[in-house]
């Protein structure tokens, strides 16, 4: 069962958020890190800010060359498919809406057909990337396993700005102040809680 932490996110200079001292995935020795990140324009009063945190998370080898590969396993076929559908999908709508004359509507030599054709080639080129990402999925899950099956798919961590390595999710608020930490070991989980008792927002408090 994985459990679910609400931690706030240190500000600069503030001593980091502490992970055991082993693998937080398998709970094997550390010997590896990989890096859960954060990036968020937030609107702090009248001005956009820029949050992004990095969280050297501890893993064994094996868990993170695990966490490498799930995410290249999505990344790449997401790409193909943002490139290929979303190129399509901009070529045959900006050559359509000029041959249709849309191009001559409005001021001279203007690019009607180019901003529809890109506007399209966006969101044909998202759906798309969530395509080829699934049926990539479904394709390696034979050589992955649960590895694969654990990790959330890019697109909804696109929607989400959440970021997941092997055995650790992690989602900001909202506000992006605080950040919510999933673990899927639950042995790992009771020494995180252990290690950050201090800092954690009860769950249902309701600070949001
Ligand atoms: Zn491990």
């Amino acid at each position: 069962m994985s459990r679910t932490f609400q931690i706030p996110i240190p500000a600069e200079g503030q001593s980091p958020i502490t992970f055991p001292n082993r693998c937080v995935s398998c709970g094997a020795p550390r010997q590896a890190e990989s890096t859960l990140q954060i990036n968020r324009l937030v609107q702090r009063g009248k001005q956009q800010v820029q949050v992004s945190a990095k969280y050297p998370v501890p893993h064994c080898e094996r868990c993170a060359r695990s966490t490498k590969a799930v995410f290249l396993a999505g990344c790449i076929p997401y790409v193909l498919g943002f490139l290929l559908v979303g190129g399509l999908a901009f070529i045959v709508i900006t050559f359509g809406a000029s041959l249709l004359g849309l191009d001559e509507y409005g001021q001279p030599n203007n690019a009607n057909s180019l901003i529809l054709g890109a506007a399209v080639g966006l969101v044909a080129g998202l759906v798309g990337g969530f395509i080829f990402e699934l049926g990539a999925r479904i394709v390696l899950l034979p050589v992955f396993g649960r590895a694969l099956l654990q990790a959330p798919l890019l697109a909804s961590q696109f929607v989400n700005d959440s970021d997941y390595v092997a055995g650790l999710k992690a989602k900001p608020d909202p506000k992006t102040t605080q950040i919510q930490l999933t673990f899927t070991n639950d042995e790992i989980a009771s020494e995180f809680q252990a290690l950050n008792a201090a800092r954690l927002i009860p769950a249902g408090s309701g600070v949001r």
